[in-house]
């Protein structure tokens, strides 16, 4: 049963991992909590069960980022199951297993932009035609799940992964300045070694365990450290932050 009153969400791959953490902790606060996937079906449905047994509302749509015409269709959807969005974490991502740059071809390259950037780019675009008041709207608040990996630049393993992260990172910062007027804030988080299954597909599953010391906590991050940075600033408790990022990095 949908509530009038609620505050509509959508996290993009909310099915497992980071995304996963953000639903449970946005239906913990009251939201209406809309999760997108792309191919595991059985996680999402899992989300969903957790948050409904928890007396939330939650529904999972399959819709890859990367496809223009379903990212259009997931958005008609909500129009139509709830008339409105209020705010939307756009975490859906990827990244290759790991090699030099010189070992790097277009379609791997151009892969990792489509979901990360262009993905990115393409939520972002549908949620501002709702959510600005120039169209309408009653505002919003965007958080993009970026990566340290912006900043350190992930040599000898996923370079492009790195330079997908720095333009979600430039995208959070101009359109939050297009925006700032119509009351939609944009923001980023940037995880660090987070303990999810993304690293398995770089094809080194203990990676996190390999490279903590390297972080200034000395441990690995779980999801929900990283999804409750992006709720604060998807709330009204961050109502003068936009154009800003918070690293959940342990300190690396
Ligand atoms: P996971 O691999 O655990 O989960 C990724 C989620 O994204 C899945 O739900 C997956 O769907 C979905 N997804 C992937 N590609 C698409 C697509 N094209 N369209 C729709 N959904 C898609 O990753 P994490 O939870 O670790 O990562 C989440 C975000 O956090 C990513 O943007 C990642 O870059 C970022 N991040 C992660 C870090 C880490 O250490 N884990 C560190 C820094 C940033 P499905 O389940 O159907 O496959």
């Amino acid at each position: 049963m949908v509530s009038p009153w609620k505050k509509i969400i959508l996290i993009t791959g909310g099915g497992r991992g980071i995304g996963a953490a953000c639903a449970l902790v946005a239906a913990s606060q009251g939201y209406t909590v809309y999760i997108s996937y792309r191919t595991d079906a059985a996680a999402a449905a899992e989300v969903i069960a957790a948050i409904e047994t928890a007396d939330g509302t939650a529904l999972a749509i399959q819709a890859d980022v990367s496809d223009e015409v379903a990212v259009e269709s997931l958005f008609v959807q909500i129009d139509k199951r709830f008339g409105r969005l209020d705010a939307l974490i756009n975490n859906a991502g990827i990244l290759s297993p790991q090699m030099r740059v010189e070992q790097m071809d277009a379609a791997r390259i151009n892969r990792v932009l489509a979901t990360n950037v262009t993905g990115s780019f393409l939520c972002a675009r549908e949620a501002v035609r709702r959510m600005s008041t120039k169209h309408g709207g009653l505002g919003g608040s965007i958080v993009k799940i970026s990566s340290r990996a912006a900043v350190l630049g992930s040599p000898g393993e996923y370079v492009d992964y790195a330079a997908s992260k720095a333009a979600l990172d430039a995208l959070t910062i101009g359109l939050s300045k297009e925006v700032a007027t119509e009351k939609i804030r944009v923001n980023g988080v940037r995880p660090g070694l987070i303990h999810t299954t993304i690293h398995a597909s770089g094809g080194e599953s203990g990676r996190v365990s390999r490279l903590q010391s390297s972080v200034p906590m000395a441990r690995g991050g779980e999801p929900m450290e990283v999804a409750k940075a992006a709720l604060w600033l998807i709330s009204d408790e961050a109502s003068y932050t936009t154009g800003s990022f918070i690293d959940v990095s342990g300190g690396r």
